[in-house]
């Protein structure tokens, strides 16, 4: 039933026989060359030049003013939330449509995420739902946000841009500057995405990257965490590093830091990716572009970026009519040898987030039925 598609994906990705993965990285720059560097001149770990350049190259390319290494994109997140003031018992809202990942890292600040809608247009936080919730849920008083239910403090709010479609920032920016809440943008997928020209991250008080083995670039793993605010960036750093104060021999730590900071041979890694970076979101668009024109006739729907933005097309999406379609998909495509996976099961579905508060989640629950990710790595 499928044969028109998988032959498609056969051509596109010129592999007449062998299996397809949904994303495999791409090393065919300086790769070598920089991890030969670290060996040779043994700075492998968390000292070395390729750490201060990667953050360089990434601060330069998304526009932040500064951006800080993790080891991953789920400790930068964690991070990511302390920094934007998330402290015990805060509520902090997100989507349930993500990876485990976000919800995970605000559990780590033993803080409860409360899970609202996503756009249809975008598949990411929506600021119309998230607002209407607000407006019945929430007061404000001392200059903080509370929940009246629950009398906790609702600190930040964390959109993810889904499969690197930018959600709708202006509104949302708006939304959290009423209310008095932080907004931490999860841009882990969104690499190479900009929101009417801008790259995504940079929008709220902190944004996080992840550089995993299926992103946009990988350092192997590891994450960045982008800033507007330099004082905050210098604060995540000593966070990173054990919050150890510099000195000659002496071990001073001022507060409770955490071991975060990526080792120079991620980081070098790093640096041979982010030189291909223009040349990647280029092949990832024009590879989009060829779903959009082999879907126009058919019967499905190829998910396109929302207004205004330019997306990576981290994960190349389609929609399918309903659940048991879906299925019939993901078989014929994967029995074929054509790698294709159904989007997150929804967090509020998961043992540890089951009592967690929402509000009506019936885009997300419509996108759960119908969505597939379709193979999407760079061709070269
Ligand atoms: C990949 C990803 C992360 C971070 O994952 P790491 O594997 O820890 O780098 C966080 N949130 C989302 C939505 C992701 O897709």
């Amino acid at each position: 039933m499928y044969n028109d598609i998988i032959a498609f994906i056969r051509s596109t990705f010129n592999e007449p026989k062998a299996f397809i993965p949904l994303h495999a990285p791409v090393f065919t720059g300086n790769e070598k060359a920089y991890l030969n560097e670290c060996i040779d001149t043994t700075f492998v770990s968390s000292v070395g030049k390729f750490v201060d350049r990667f953050e360089e190259m990434v601060a330069g390319y998304t526009g932040a003013r500064k951006a800080v290494v993790c080891v991953n994109g789920t400790n930068a997140l964690h991070l990511a939330l302390l920094l934007a003031g998330v402290a015990y018992n805060d509520e902090v809202i997100t989507q349930p449509l993500t990876f485990i990942a976000t919800a995970n890292a605000i559990s780590y600040c033993g803080a409860h995420p409360v899970f609202m809608d996503v756009d249809k247009d975008t598949m990411g936080l929506s600021p119309a739902k998230v607002r209407e919730w607000l407006s019945t849920h929430a007061e404000i008083r001392n200059g903080g946000c509370f929940n009246k239910t629950t009398r906790r403090r609702i600190k930040a709010c964390v959109p993810m841009h889904t499969f690197g479609h930018p959600v709708h920032l202006d509104e949302l920016m708006l939304l959290c500057r009423e209310y008095h809440i932080e907004l931490v943008e999860d841009a882990a997928e969104s690499l190479g995405s900009f929101y009417k020209g801008k790259h995504t991250g940079t929008f709220g008080c902190v944004g996080v990257l992840s550089f995993n083995g299926n992103k946009t670039i990988t350092t192997g793993g590891g994450g960045m965490l982008l800033f507007n605010d330099e004082k905050l960036a210098a604060h995540a750093k000593h966070l990173t590093t054990q919050a150890k104060v510099p000195h000659r021999w002496e071990f001073v730590h001022d507060e409770i830091g955490y071991n975060y900071r990526m080792p120079n041979i991620n980081a070098a890694l790093g640096c041979a990716q982010m030189e291909k970076i223009n040349e990647f979101v280029a092949d990832k668009r024009d590879l989009a572009q060829r779903y959009i024109d082999f879907f126009k006739d058919k019967d499905m729907d190829f998910f396109v970026e929302p207004k205004e933005c330019s997306s990576n097309y981290w994960l190349n999406v389609v929609i399918l009519k309903n659940r048991e379609e879906r299925d019939h998909f993901l078989t014929e495509t994967n029995d074929s040898g054509v790698m294709t996976r159904p989007i997150w099961q929804l967090m509020n579905r998961l043992p540890m987030f089951k009592a967690c508060q929402r509000g009506d989640l019936s885009n997300a629950e419509w996108f759960e039925e119908r969505v597939v990710n379709l193979p999407s790595s760079i061709r070269l």
